[in-house]
């Protein structure tokens, strides 16, 4: 699978990038009050995209006063008035999901065709699905008039910018809070597109304020007084800060914390089918992935045939250009999840696990990571304890339904779980017994805005999506 690396500078011709943001607050764009910036690049050639302002703790107030003035007005907003805008912005966002697709995939390193066919779309469908709900909350059981929190202060992480940002803002807004919402510092991009697009909507201003920077304008948000919501994706060592900070206030939180998931293989699986599942549980996203498959669970009976036909689907995979459409897997995020991962692997190697990685030629700049198998991998080792994060698979076998849950579960984490087996019963036997929030049989990685989502254990409380995630907003 050697691959040349060939940019396609034409494909930056289809989004607007200015030289230079501010932050989003009020409804207007505004410069940061202490005048820092700091610059965003595009991790598949290291070039500059633009310059972004690092917003400090007096801009975070500014930010909040604004969220809270607009919260009076929103908040009495008939839920129908509320309906209409969420509608809008999601519309204007299929609208400009070319634009939209191709500024994620510079900015963050994805593949052009999982921004274009998996976030873009999931995007759009979550401000659809909480546009939906925005007109029906007074009917839906949670007593007569359910209470939006006040100023939601949001924090997400760089693997999937847009769409934890659509998670976060749809809910919401559609239950009538206002948020103050900030952006990984290695993509800020397409989050100052969205606020953007809130102006095109013509959503009131002050309902939604975008603040770039980096994690000491987090802590700074999520400190504020005057917050009463926090939502946090990230990392479990910020979201254990951050419950820190958030006790003893009357603050409301939910965490989405890291994993480290196991995708199991009976040997009744069909196993072609079980190789897409598995490449797809890792590899999609760079395995930038909270609930990334990255623990194999192989009944021992079908290792063998697993390896064999798991190494030759890693041989045709294309490493490479972001924006080209046949690339799978794209640019690692930054230099100091390159550094990571990097060291994370070594470890592996290190502690005696056996490494393997189809023969693949890397572009010279850039960050860039091969797709890499470890066999012979021991529940002590780090890499199948700690998250990695990256393209990175750690194979474990076992022989009984048991041992597999045993092994599945010896983890902090608690985020996801893969079964795969002809099985019924057995599918709902272990469901049943994985401490997972989420469980796929026979896939991995679907999501939908129906379907809640969130972690048990060191991944986090609280759920996200579906109804589950309006109450996260609400007090019923
Ligand atoms: P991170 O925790 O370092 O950063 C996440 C965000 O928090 C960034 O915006 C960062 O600027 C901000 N931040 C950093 N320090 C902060 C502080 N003290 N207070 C407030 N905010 C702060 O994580 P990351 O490296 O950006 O993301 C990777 C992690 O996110 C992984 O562990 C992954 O599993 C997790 N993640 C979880 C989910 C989920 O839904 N459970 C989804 C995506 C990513």
């Amino acid at each position: 699978s050697a691959f040349e690396y060939a940019p396609a500078p034409e494909s930056r011709a289809v989004v607007d990038i200015a030289p230079s943001y501010g932050l989003f607050i009020d409804g207007e764009f505004a410069e940061g009050s202490d005048g820092k910036v700091f610059k965003t690049v595009s991790p598949a050639n290291e070039e500059v995209l633009s310059e972004v302002a690092q917003a400090s703790a007096d801009d975070v107030d500014r930010a909040v006063k604004a969220a809270r003035k607009a919260f009076e007005k929103w908040s009495a907003l008939p839920g129908a008035e509320r309906a209409k805008y969420l509608f809008r912005i999601a519309r204007i966002i299929q609208e400009r999901s070319r634009e939209l697709a191709v500024l994620e995939s510079l900015d963050n390193g994805k593949p052009i065709r999982e921004s274009r066919d998996a976030d873009l779309p999931l995007v759009a469908a979550h401000f659809f699905y909480y546009a939906g709900w925005a007109d029906k909350l007074d009917h839906a059981g949670y007593g007569p008039h359910p209470r939006p929190l006040g100023v939601a202060g949001q924090v997400i992480p760089w693997n999937f910018p847009l769409l934890m940002l659509a998670w976060k803002i749809a809910p919401a807004l559609a239950t009538g809070n206002t948020v103050v919402l900030k952006p990984a510092e290695t993509t800020p991009l397409s989050a100052l597109f969205f606020a953007d697009i809130c102006r095109q909507a013509g959503l009131p201003k002050g309902v939604v304020n975008i603040l770039t920077g980096d994690g000491s304008t987090g802590a700074a948000l999520v400190a504020h007084p005057d917050i009463n919501k926090v939502a946090f994706t990230g990392s479990t060592e910020v979201g254990k800060a951050i419950a820190r900070t958030v006790a003893g206030t009357d603050k409301k939180v939910t965490l989405e914390l890291g994993g480290k998931a196991a995708n199991i293989v009976f040997d009744d699986a069909p196993i072609d089918q079980a190789v897409e599942g598995i490449v797809n549980g890792i590899f999609f996203n760079q395995g930038h992935v909270c609930c990334a498959g990255s623990r194999l669970l192989v009944q021992e009976s079908v290792q063998d045939e697993l390896l064999d036909a798991l190494k030759r689907r890693m041989q045709t995979l294309r490493v490479g250009d972001p924006l080209d459409k046949n690339t799978d897997i794209g640019a690692i995020n930054s230099a100091e999840q390159l550094a990571r991962i990097t060291a994370l692997a070594d470890a592996g190697e290190a502690e005696g696990a056996e490494r393997w990685a189809p023969a693949c030629e890397l572009p010279g700049s850039g960050y860039w990571f091969a797709p890499t198998l470890f066999t012979g991998v021991t529940q002590a080792h780090r890499i199948a304890r700690e998250e990695i994060f990256g393209p990175v698979l750690s194979v474990l076998t076992f022989r009984t339904p048991e041992e597999a849950v045993a092994k599945a579960n010896n983890t902090p984490y608690g985020l996801s779980a893969g079964i795969w087996t002809e099985k019924g019963s057995r599918i709902l036997w272990m469901a049943n017994k994985l401490r997972a929030g989420v469980i796929w049989s026979n896939t991995f990685n679907k999501f939908d805005p129906t379907s809640p989502f969130g972690g048990y254990k060191e991944s986090g409380y609280g759920r996200e999506g579906g109804r589950h995630g309006l109450e996260a907003y609400l007090n019923v």
